[in-house]
């Protein structure tokens, strides 16, 4: 090659290296390519978590990945004692290895190295994380295939044993690492951070390499894509140690030589070891192991030859019971066939079998944990979303439970001849059928073929100002402060605003906090940790542990593979989505409720589906508690478009979506609807005639993810594939880079098809607006048909529905000192504002006094009174302090209350004060409280004695996280009341069993 690269980068840590590396597998992949590099190697500490991604993200920028890891081995091992010295965070006696992989067997070695890296990493009491480290013997049993250099600086196993002073131990490892590697395979690692003793560092290991009699070569321990990276860096080191940046300094020394530099700059800075330097492109040749190509990956059942004859005669079997008689009978009988022909084709007929048996399995499971003879024998034992629900095969075996003929939904998304991936097929479950079928699956498949998908937590705001504040050595109560006002979703410059706002112009101008500024929007988005997957999990023919490292999760009995969903996907995994529901749980107790109240049996597949009594409470917008249109945003939006039949609650479902809402469909949706009701001859705009097609049924907008795909092609003559590349970028994280990539594309292929500039323009920004995070139609489907039965079940049988919300909170009504009601809301800091009541067998609610922000508070007012029961509701808005005058007559009025229910007090910290008001007021009324998620409180010295907080309950009714935050300022706040004792997480019911057992202090 007449220009290549004097030098190619072996050592770089991504992200995925946890608080020691700054950039994502996109952005170094994306600054090698800049820099002119051929290849590179990803070689992230004791896990490819990220290799997947940048294997794939390389690929498509025409950069040659190499995979690899940087691995954790103690060499004063057992052998030598010591294990007292290995302890958690200063893993002394420890060593890295920089290992590459050079060919299929190799990357088996890897996978099983890492593996055995983690097995002990969750053996503690708490099963918290520890760090993962391997012994010498494993890596001398698992040698084949793999390129071993010598490790980095500071930590290698050679040039470590150096900085120690104990260059003994560094010739003997050196000889044990030659013997298992051999001289092909083993290399003398040198780096040049530029600290004080580079020099006769790396003299001394080209001299004991010339010993070995094997090459040196030159590597950058890269952990940022680009300088600017360095401060980031420096900053997710010291979070790392826990510590702050000025004591962290030791650690740190050489982050700032520590971004990819270009190969020139590399040659440059080993000009003492070229030799060094042209052995990286010697063994960058060598390293050919294609991760995207050469896995190796089977699922079960893909062997068997007899799966396209099973799966087609269990599907003529069902179908003969569902259409007969139906007058799309013919049709769906061509559509079933051409599904079948696909699924042969790409070889899937053993997936689909696979997943009935594992249906099969969850109905084993439901009998089980529903008990025999349950009322909620009837229900399904769980049920399909996403886009499977536009198979008819789906429908036949039992994975979903819409109609697909029916519904008009097209299979082409989940199913086609193109499709690179596996098929998704995402179950729901009522949440204790799920946790059992957990275990029973890997039971099942056996723990060797068997893992949950991992989850990579990324930055969010919140967490960047704690994680950050604390490395910059901020005051504990000032980051508390910040954090608490800082939301979800925010930008750099709202982060700004909420600081000013909570600690004043001047302390936010402190150079600190300028500092804190600035990294912020750096470090969100890149992945903190590596956690498991709600529900996702994956099969394998071959024992796991050879095609991706498997590491102990958090919760004992189960393990994670190191990759995420989308890695998983990319690499062929099938993926079961084994997800938890709470609305079906709801649903099940309601079917019991019913059949214990009213001895019926109820079949909600048999309710009627246009009933008009629950079109109207929907279109009234009376759907508290309702399965997904019941947040804020779909109660305005309901009286306006009002939904009329199962085809406008899919559309429903799906409007209020982060992508509709942001590619602008909302409005010209309700409007078009609207024209459309007044005059039916009404003709819907479109923003050109080629796309009405595609748009029709949504009224020209996109609200679907299949029609981004489809617009594209319509529009802009995308291929199919080329469409599946635009999927492909929108469904990935970060992406927005990815996405853009195609916008010259999009508007070229419009022009030629006679598109205005201006109108392909206008579309483009629709599509890049919506950028994924909206649903495909089937999966608002699904999730309309449920809306639709839990709007039904509310309005037929109400008191059942609402109560059998959450039992949890009825035991909470007990604990509540036998106060026969619990009423409490969630707030819009959680995902849905959901309402729930919960009622004593005699179907009445005591008195109670809730304090719920504004809308909502007069929505269950209205509830509450038409359903006959005595409650007095505060409406109440959350960014304003309570009207406590409000609450003060109210309590004049009614003399009978004897409790208040405060709720989601944390979402607002000027609130806390109110809270220490509120309580004198109830204590000299002698009203009792149950407070719900108070985390604030322990930074406000309240007296809480005859207060009950309930909040770790009641947030565990949601689903949410809170709950923990919570459990936190519950410790602080009982500790000065009740002089120490704190409640864990797990006994909390319990330390509210026994506050309720207590008599009411202030009533004495
Ligand atoms: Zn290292
Ligand atoms: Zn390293």
């Amino acid at each position: 090659m007449p220009d290549s690269p004097p030098y190619i980068e072996l050592h770089a840590h991504s992200a995925f290296s946890f608080l020691d590396g700054a950039s994502t597998p996109l952005e170094l992949a994306g600054a090698a390519v800049a820099l002119g590099y051929p290849a590179l190697a990803l070689t992230d500490h004791d896990g490819i978590w990220g290799s997947m991604e940048f294997a794939h993200c390389a690929k498509g920028l025409g950069l040659r990945p190499i995979t690899g890891a940087e691995l954790t081995v103690r060499v004063d091992g057992p052998k030598t004692g010591d294990i007292d010295r290995f302890s958690a965070h200063q893993p002394e006696g420890a060593a890295h290895l920089t290992l590459l992989v050079e060919d299929g067997v190799g990357y088996r070695n890897l996978c099983r190295l890492l593996t055995a890296a983690h097995s002990h990493t969750r053996d503690n009491t708490a099963r918290v994380a520890e760090p993962a480290w391997t012994t010498l013997e494993e890596v001398e049993r698992h040698a084949d295939g793999l390129v071993c250099l010598s490790g980095c600086a500071r930590d290698g196993a050679l040039a470590g044993a150096f900085a120690r002073g104990d260059t003994a131990l560094g010739e003997k490892l050196g000889r044990l690492l030659l013997a298992a590697f051999g001289r092909e395979r083993f290399r003398v690692e040198l780096q040049r951070p530029y600290w004080r003793r580079d020099r006769a560092r790396n003299r001394w290991l080209a001299l004991l390499a010339e010993r070995l009699g094997v090459p040196t070569v030159a590597t950058g321990n890269v952990h940022a894509h680009a300088r600017s990276r360095s401060h980031v860096q420096d900053a997710l080191v010291a979070i790392g140690l826990n510590e702050t940046l000025e004591s962290s300094e030791p650690r740190r020394r050489g982050n700032s030589t520590s971004a990819l530099a270009s190969p020139a700059a590399m040659a440059a800075r080993f000009a003492e070891h070229p030799e060094a330097v042209t052995e990286t492109v010697r063994l960058a040749e060598r390293l050919s192991f294609d991760l995207t190509a050469e896995l190796g990956y089977r699922y079960p059942g893909s062997e068997d030859e007899a799966a396209d004859g099973e799966l087609a005669r269990v599907c003529a079997h069902a179908f003969a019971e569902r259409y007969a008689g139906n007058r799309r009978r013919a049709e769906a009988e061509r559509r079933l066939g051409e599904e079948l022909k696909t699924i042969r084709g790409l070889g899937l007929s053993g997936f689909f079998l696979l997943h009935r048996d594992m249906l099969e399995l969850a109905r084993e499971v439901a009998l089980e944990v529903r008990g025999p003879g349950s009322a909620r024998s009837v229900l399904p034992p769980g049920r399909g979303r996403g886009s499977s629900v536009s198979s008819i095969v789906c429908y036949l075996t039992g994975l979903s439970h819409v109609d697909p003929v029916q519904a008009e939904l097209f299979s082409g998304r989940f199913l086609n001849d193109e499709t690179s991936s596996m098929p998704d097929i995402d179950l729901d479950f009522p949440r204790d059928i799920r946790e059992v079928l957990i275990p029973r699956v890997h039971e099942r498949y056996g723990h060797e073929h068997s893992a949950l998908v991992a989850a990579f937590p990324t930055y969010r705001p919140k967490g960047a100002v704690r994680d950050l504040g604390k490395a910059l050595g901020l005051p504990p109560e000032e980051i508390d402060k910040v954090a608490k006002t800082v939301g979800f979703h925010e930008s750099a410059i709202e982060v700004e605003r909420d600081l000013v706002a909570t600690l004043g112009p001047g302390r936010a101008a402190e150079p600190r906090w300028r500092v804190l500024l600035e990294l912020a929007p750096e470090i969100m988005g890149l992945p903190r940790n590596a956690s498991q997957h709600p529900g996702g999990m994956v099969i394998s023919t071959r024992p796991l542990i050879d095609v991706c490292p498997v590491v102990p999760a958090a919760m004992e009995g189960r393990q994670i593979v190191q990759w995420d969903k989308d890695s998983c996907g990319d690499a062929g995994f099938l993926k079961i989505d084994l997800l938890g529901l709470g609305m079906l749980s709801a649903v099940e107790r309601t079917v019991e409720e019913v059949a214990r109240t009213r001895g019926e049996a109820l079949d909600l597949s048999r309710i009627p589906l246009d009933d008009e009594q629950t079109y109207e409470s929907i279109r009234a917008a009376d759907t508290t508690g309702v399965f997904q249109i019941e947040s804020r945003a779909q109660m305005q939006m309901l009286p306006r478009t009002q939904p009329r039949d199962l085809d406008d609650l899919t559309v429903q479902v799906a409007l209020v979506r982060p992508g509709p809402i942001q590619g602008g469909a909302i409005h010209p949706y309700i409007e078009r609807r609207k024209r459309l009701r007044e005059d039916p001859t009404y003709e819907v705009p479109y923003e050109h005639p080629l796309l009405r097609p595609v748009l029709e049924e949504t009224l020209g907008t996109i609200v679907y993810q299949e029609q981004v795909i489809e617009v594209a092609m319509a529009l802009a003559g995308f291929s199919s594939s080329e469409a599946e590349g635009l999927r492909r970028a929108m469904s990935k994280k970060r992406s927005l880079q990815a996405i853009e990539s195609h916008h010259e594309h999009f508007v070229l292929g419009a022009a030629e098809r006679g598109v205005a500039p201006e109108i392909a323009e206008r579309v483009w920004q629709q599509i890049q607006g919506f950028s994924g995070f909206g649903f495909p139609k089937a999966h608002s489907a699904a999730f309309g048909l449920l809306a639709y039965q839990s709007a039904w079940l509310r309005v037929h049988r109400g008191p059942e529905f609402l109560s059998a919300y959450e039992d949890v909170l009825a035991r909470l009504a007990d604990l509540t000192g036998g106060t026969d009601v619990a009423l409490f809301t969630g707030s819009g800091t959680l995902a849905n504002d959901v309402v729930a009541w919960t009622l004593a067998s005699d179907h009445r609610l005591r008195r109670g006094l809730v304090l719920v922000n504004g809308e909502f508070g007069r929505r269950i007012a209205a509830q509450a009174r038409r359903a006959g029961l005595q409650t007095t509701v505060l409406a109440w808005d959350w960014c304003r302090p309570w009207d406590l005058s409000l609450v003060e007559r109210t309590l004049e009025q009614d003399s009978r209350l004897d409790w208040v229910w405060g709720v989601h007090l944390e979402s607002s910290t000027g609130m806390l004060n109110d809270v220490g008001a509120l309580l004198e007021l109830l204590r000299a009324r002698r009203v009792r409280a149950v407070l719900d998620a108070v985390s604030g409180l322990g930074a406000v010295p309240l007296d809480l004695t005859g207060v009950h907080l309930a909040s770790g309950v009641a947030n565990k009714a949601l689903g949410g996280v809170a709950g923990l935050c919570f459990v936190h300022a519950a410790r602080g706040a009982l500790d000065g009341v009740d002089g120490g004792h704190v409640p864990s997480t797990l006994d909390l019911r319990e330390a509210l069993a026994t506050r309720a057992a207590e008599p009411n202090p202030w009533a004495s």
